[in-house]
C-alpha cells in the first residue's frame, strides 16, 4: 500500500486550489514591534509586520515581559500537571480572579487556547443543558463550530448578524425548548461588530442563553478593556463571555466567563480542560500582567483606534479598496486566491511588509483578501510606506484602484 500518495494527493487539491499554504520565519524584536527579523529562503531581512494579532503590542510590554521573567525565575517553567493533579498553580488562580472580575462574572475557567475554550466549553454547555437547540452565527469562527458539532446536539445557523432571522428561529423553538445563542462580537476578518443590545434583548424575550466569543475585542474595546459587551453596556446580560489572552493581551491561553455554577459544571465535565496540563505560571503572570494594565491604561486603545483610522483613511484615499469595517480591522479586497497570494509575496520580497494572505476557507471565495491590522506601534511613516507598497503592487498585478475622488465619498 503507498500510504504517501494520499497525503500527496491531498497537498496536490490545495496547490491546485491556490490555497496551500507557506509560513513566513519570523523573528520579533522585543521593544520594537512592528519590526521584526524574517528569516527567509535567502537569508534573513528586516520586514514590518501588519498583520499581527498582538494587536496593542503587550506581547513585548515591559511589564508583561517583565512578569514571565519574574515568575519563571521564581517558581520554575511547567505547571507539572493537570488542573486535578498538581497543577492548580497559585499564579493561574490569580488570573481566573482577574478575568472574572474583568467581565463582571461570579467565575472564570482557564483553557490551553481560545480554540480549545470554545471547542470544549460550548460542547460541554450544551451537553449539560437536555434537548438543548444551538442557534449560531454564520460566520463564526472554526473553533465554534466544531463546538457546536461536538455537543451533537440539534443546531440552527442564522444569517450574519441578522437578528430577524435569529427571532424566527427562536419563535419556531417555542418557549420550552432550551436555547443557546453562539456569537462573537467583532468578527476579525470583515472588522464588523454583532448587535449585542438587540441579541440580549430576543434571549431574554424568548429564553435563551447567550455565549459570546470577544475573542477579537478583549483588552481593545470598553472602558477597562472587557470588550464589545462592556463598551454597549450589556456584560451583565451575556450568560457567558469567551476570551483569548493570545490577541490583545499578547500571550496563550483561552477562557470563559460567567456565573459561577456555569463555570463550576464545565470545569467538572469537559474533557477539553480536564485532561491536560495547565498553562505555564509564566505565562499567567504575564496575561495577568497585561490585563491589569489594560484595564486603567487608555493608551493603548485610543492610539489603536487613531492608527487604524488613519491607515484607512490614506489606503482610502489612495484609491485602494478598503472594505468597509467598524473597527481596527482593516480588510483590503482582492477576491483572487492567486492574486492575494501574489500581492502578500511582492510586499515581503520587494518592501519588507509582511501582511499574511487571506483565503479560502478562511473567507469565502471571491472575497480573498489582505487584513491589515495596524497596531499602536504602526507610526505615519509606516502607514504611508504601506499605502505606497500597496499602489506598486496593485500596479504590478494590476489590481483595480477605485476612482480618487469617489474614493473620498
Ligand atoms: C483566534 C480565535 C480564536 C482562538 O483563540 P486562540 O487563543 O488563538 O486559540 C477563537 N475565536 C476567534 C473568533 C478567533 O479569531
Amino acid at each position: 500500500m503507498d500510504y504517501s500518495q494520499f497525503f500527496n494527493t491531498a497537498l496536490n487539491r490545495l496547490h491546485d486550489e491556490r490555497r496551500y499554504r507557506v509560513f513566513a520565519d519570523l523573528e520579533r524584536i522585543a521593544g520594537r514591534f512592528p519590526h521584526a527579523t524574517w528569516h527567509s529562503p535567502r537569508g534573513s531581512r528586516n520586514v514590518v509586520i501588519w498583520c499581527s494579532n498582538d494587536y496593542l503590542g503587550m506581547g513585548q510590554h515591559p511589564k508583561v515581559v517583565g512578569a514571565m521573567v519574574e515568575t519563571a525565575t521564581r517558581v520554575g517553567t511547567g505547571a507539572g500537571g493537570t488542573r486535578n493533579i498538581a497543577g492548580t498553580h497559585h499564579p493561574l488562580v490569580q488570573l481566573e480572579a482577574e478575568l472574572a472580575d474583568l467581565h463582571g462574572k461570579e467565575a472564570s475557567l482557564l483553557f490551553t487556547s481560545g480554540y480549545v475554550s470554545n471547542q470544549t466549553g460550548i460542547s460541554t454547555l450544551a451537553k449539560l443543558i437536555p434537548n438543548c437547540l444551538i442557534l449560531s452565527d454564520a460566520l463564526n469562527h472554526n473553533s465554534m463550530i466544531e463546538g457546536v458539532r461536538q455537543a451533537g446536539c440539534e443546531r440552527q445557523i442564522f444569517r450574519h448578524n441578522d437578528v430577524a432571522h435569529l427571532e424566527e428561529l427562536l419563535i419556531a423553538a417555542g418557549p420550552d425548548r432550551p436555547k443557546l445563542i453562539v456569537c462573537e462580537s467583532l468578527y476579525s476578518m470583515d472588522g464588523d461588530v454583532a448587535p449585542l443590545g438587540k441579541i440580549c434583548d430576543l434571549a431574554e424575550q424568548y429564553g435563551a442563553m447567550t455565549y459570546l466569543d470577544e475573542v477579537h475585542a478583549v483588552g481593545m474595546y470598553g472602558p477597562r478593556g472587557g470588550g464589545i459587551a462592556e463598551r454597549d453596556g450589556v456584560m451583565h446580560r451575556i450568560d457567558i463571555v469567551e476570551g483569548t489572552l493570545a490577541k490583545a493581551f499578547g500571550c496563550l491561553g483561552g477562557y470563559i466567563a460567567g456565573r459561577a455554577e456555569v463555570i463550576d459544571a464545565v470545569r467538572s465535565y469537559a474533557p477539553g480542560f480536564i485532561f491536560t496540563t495547565a498553562l505555564p505560571p509564566a505565562i499567567c503572570s504575564a496575561a495577568t500582567a497585561a490585563i491589569r494594565h489594560l484595564k486603567t491604561s487608555n493608551w493603548e486603545r485610543e492610539r489603536h483606534q487613531d492608527r487604524a483610522a488613519r491607515t484607512k483613511a490614506i489606503l482610502t484615499a489612495a484609491g485602494l479598496p478598503v472594505m468597509s469595517s467598524d473597527t481596527h480591522i482593516v480588510p483590503l479586497f482582492v477576491g483572487d486566491p492567486e492574486k492575494c497570494k501574489r500581492a502578500s509575496d511582492l510586499l515581503l520580497e520587494d518592501h519588507g511588509i509582511y501582511i499574511q494572505p487571506i483565503n479560502y476557507p478562511t473567507v469565502a471565495k471571491g472575497t480573498e483578501r489582505l487584513r491589515i491590522t495596524p497596531s499602536p506601534y504602526h507610526d505615519d511613516g509606516l502607514i504611508d510606506a504601506l499605502a505606497e507598497a500597496l499602489l506598486q503592487v496593485w500596479d504590478r498585478l494590476g489590481l483595480p484602484l477605485h476612482q480618487k475622488s469617489l474614493a473620498a465619498e
